[in-house]
């Protein structure tokens, strides 16, 4: 697993600092920069407008043009941007107004505001860079929200951005909003789990949910706005899955994908695990009807967080890879798999005594 802190000795700030480690040249050199002066096994050195920063760190790890954010009076930094991947997350809030029964980072009350932050931190992001936002609900601060996407957009209008919400809060007021950032520099990833109002609410704990969401996604229609639609796939949900495809050829048809994902067992999706997760690589059945259904349709399909083993071979095209660097592994009888390149492999806290039951190397 890749850690995502980095331990720092400690510096004599106030507010929080964003910096970019340089270890070579820059062609987009920023006051933000601090550069390598000296190397160790264990720990690097920079120099940031006349002061030390010392990060420790094995000398084999790439560095150079990372991202990184240190709080006042803590001894470890953020790697908000790793510049050697593709799979950066700015948490923007850990708020949020619904309670999903698989949720893998349970909501918290407080919310600490870093969009100038992030802000900053995206300007020095990588040429091209495509970054994700996730929560919490990030529109539960929609207008901090925005104004860091439109700030971001006429800063670099090489960055794309993906952004994960509940759609609980999109307004008509909101269209020229997504206009101005630009529609096609956002694709948004929105949960939808059943085709029945009552189920999906009981899954994502708040009454009229569906509702809502249904009123954002004709805005987000009548708007032009990128959608990818994701159903985690539960047993809640299973016997649903047939109509949901059935939904999504008929109501949303728009949508880039529909992505039909495996649970990832942390936070709720742990402690619901034995009452959620479904056995897919014991019985595609469901799954098999809904990508058939949606595919002939014309809906591009996808499967996330699927080891390849557990899909049928003709269905493994719709399985890309799709678990962050930081947080995937693979289990001993990955080692001598033929697929194991195109294999997305498992979550870090996937506990295999208690998952898919029919599994091995291709
Ligand atoms: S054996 Fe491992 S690498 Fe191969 S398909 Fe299965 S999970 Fe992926």
């Amino acid at each position: 697993m890749i850690d995502l802190r980095l331990k720092v000795d400690p510096l004599p700030i106030v507010e929080p600092l964003v910096l970019r480690l340089c270890e070579t040249d820059r062609a987009d050199p920023s006051e933000h920069d601090a550069h390598l002066i000296r190397r160790e096994l264990q720990h690097r050195e920079y120099e940031y407008l006349g002061f030390s920063v010392v990060i420790h760190a094995t000398s084999d790890m790439p560095l150079d043009g990372d991202v990184l954010m240190v709080l006042p009076g803590q001894a470890s930094a953020h790697r908000l941007i790793r510049a050697s991947s593709q799979h950066n997350t700015l948490l923007v809030t850990e708020q949020c107004d619904q309670l999903c029964v698989m949720c893998s980072q349970p909501p918290k009350k407080h919310h600490a505001d870093l969009f100038d932050q992030f802000a900053i931190a995206v300007r020095l992001a990588p040429s091209g860079a495509y970054i994700g936002i996730s929560g919490g609900e990030p529109l539960l601060h929609k207008d901090r929200l925005f104004a860091f996407l439109a700030t971001a957009a006429s800063a670099r209008r090489d960055l794309r951005f993906h952004i994960l919400t509940n759609a609980q809060h999109f307004e008509p007021s909101d269209v020229s909003r997504l206009d101005a950032i630009g529609l096609e520099r956002v694709l948004w990833g929105i949960p939808l789990y059943s085709s029945e109002a009552d189920l999906h609410d009981h899954i994502v704990g708040k009454p009229g949910a569906f509702q809502r969401l249904e009123q954002s996604l004709a805005l987000l229609m009548r708007a032009g706005a990128s959608v990818e639609l994701r159903t985690v796939v539960t047993q809640q949900n299973w016997e649903n899955l047939r109509d949901l495809a059935n939904y999504v050829v008929n109501r949303t048809p728009f949508v880039s994908v529909w992505a039909l994902m495996q649970l990832e067992r942390m936070g709720y999706g742990r402690m619901n695990w034995n009452r959620t997760f479904r056995d897919t690589s014991s019985d595609f059945t469901m799954i098999r009807s809904a990508i058939n259904l949606a595919a002939a349709r014309g809906i591009a399909v996808s499967l996330f967080n699927f080891p390849l083993c557990s899909v049928p071979e003709p269905y493994r095209q719709f399985a890309p890879s799709t678990i962050s660097d930081w947080k995937r592994k693979y289990l001993d009888f990955c080692d001598d798999c033929s697929v194991r390149a195109a294999c997305g492999g498992f979550f870090e806290w996937y506990s295999h005594s208690e998952g898919f039951s029919k599994l091995g190397r291709i």
